[in-house]
């Protein structure tokens, strides 16, 4: 057990904004903190479900995964989950792809 400090890889933001996304941190699980009771080792035993829309996820290493969707974020649906923070809840918004 070690004393929780702050996620090296998010620098304590809990993960990613990506437009209208937010992208919970893999290495903190989109806690911001490591160690004490977070312990990325530990955790490995019980591996948080990934986020739903995770652009950098090795699938999109496959070109024709990659070919097969023409926005790896809506996959080609135009509209992406987002979290309503103030609702609380998963909301349907517009893909980035349609915006231009
Ligand atoms: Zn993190
Ligand atoms: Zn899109």
């Amino acid at each position: 057990m070690t004393d929780p400090i702050t996620c090296p890889e998010c620098g304590g933001q809990r993960g990613q904004q990506l437009g209208p996304l937010f992208l919970a941190c893999l290495f903190c699980g989109g806690t911001g903190m490591v160690g004490g009771d977070n312990e990325p080792l530990s955790r490995c035993e019980k591996p948080p479900p990934p986020p739903p829309t995770a652009t950098n996820h090795p699938i999109w290493a496959d070109p024709a995964t990659a070919k097969a969707f023409p926005c790896r974020l809506c996959l080609g649906s135009h509209q992406v989950t987002s979290i309503d923070e103030v609702a609380g809840t998963l909301v349907m918004v517009p893909c980035r792809c349609v915006e231009s």
